[in-house]
C-alpha cells in the first residue's frame, strides 16, 4: 500500500466516506490507512478517491512503496467477492 496520510490531516473525515474498501478509519491524532484493505483503488475506480477528494492534500502516495497492480487487484477480490473489478 502506498497511500498514506500526512501530518497536515485536518481530521474532516471526507476520505473515509469516499473509500471504497473501507480502508480509511479515524486514528487517535488524525484518519489512517489500513494497508490490508487499501488497494490504491484498483477495482473500483482510476483514481486514490482519498487524494481526490481531501481538500488540504494530506493524502500522498509514496511511489517507493507502490504494489503490483495485480496483487491490489486480488485484494480487491478478497474484500468484493462475488463483484467484478470496475477498472481492470
Ligand atoms: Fe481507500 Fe482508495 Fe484511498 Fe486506498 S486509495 S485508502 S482504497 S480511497
Amino acid at each position: 500500500m502506498a497511500v498514506k496520510i500526512t501530518n497536515d490531516c485536518i481530521a474532516c473525515g471526507a476520505c473515509e466516506a469516499e473509500c471504497p474498501n473501507k480502508a480509511i478509519k479515524e486514528g487517535p491524532t488524525s484518519y489512517e490507512v489500513d494497508p490490508e484493505r487499501c488497494t490504491e483503488c484498483v477495482g473500483s475506480h482510476r483514481a486514490q478517491q482519498c487524494i481526490e477528494i481531501c481538500p488540504v492534500s494530506a493524502v500522498v502516495l509514496e511511489e517507493a512503496s507502490r504494489e503490483p497492480r495485480e496483487a491490489l487487484l486480488e485484494r480487491w477480490r478478497k474484500l468484493h467477492p462475488g463483484e467484478e473489478p470496475k477498472n481492470s
